[in-house]
């Protein structure tokens, strides 16, 4: 059993969550062979070492989550893309309630 970080909710159990799959580029449909799409659909590549995975948070805030997991250990390291999210939250609000209440300074 390992914990998984949800940018939303903080570090929640697996069992919360829904494996949807490695993350991969969807290649244009316009311009792909039937090959490369069959890839894209199907195409896992299944080893073990660090991957960049999708899971959807059903138990939780129902949000897709992006996550990079060793497939051997299960390890879990934290992505980008929510400390960032967190840290522009973190500096607006207090600004954002001051400017709210100006007669409370
Ligand atoms: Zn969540």
């Amino acid at each position: 059993m390992f914990r998984i970080p949800c940018p939303h909710c903080g570090p929640r159990n697996r069992t919360e969550f829904h494996h949807v799959g490695e993350r991969s580029s969807r290649p244009d449909p316009r311009s792909t062979t039937p090959g490369e799409w069959r890839s894209y659909l199907y195409g896992q590549r299944n080893f073990a070492d660090w991957t960049t995975e999708t899971w959807y948070h059903g138990a939780g805030c129902r949000r897709f989550v992006t996550v990079d997991r060793h497939t051997a250990t299960n390890e879990i390291r934290p992505t980008v893309e929510p400390t960032a999210v967190t840290e522009a939250t973190t500096v607006t609000e207090p600004t954002a309630a001051t400017d709210a209440h100006p007669g409370h300074r």
